[in-house]
């Protein structure tokens, strides 16, 4: 399964999927087949490296620690290669 040109992140399947992972609603099966897909499916695999990378930033924010430098350098970084 693929959906790199036909089907990009934002649509369809690939998105729910994602969405189900990072709010953590997805089954241990669907966690296997979803990291399976990230292999093969690059806009899942930025994305995904992205929400994590965001939903970092903003637990260290509420913890009051301001978020590390590093990190938001970082975070800019995938943005532009996702462009
Ligand atoms: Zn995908």
């Amino acid at each position: 399964m693929s959906c790199s040109s036909e089907n990009p992140v934002g649509s369809g399947k690939c998105r729910e999927m994602l969405q189900k992972i990072l709010d953590g609603d997805a089954s241990p099966e669907e966690k296997r087949e979803f990291e399976h897909h990230m292999l093969e499916c690059l806009p899942c695999y930025q994305t995904y490296e992205l929400e994590m990378a965001i939903r970092a930033l903003l637990k260290s924010r509420c913890n009051g620690n301001g978020a590390p430098p590093e990190l938001i350098e970082k975070i800019k970084q995938k943005i532009q290669t996702i462009r």
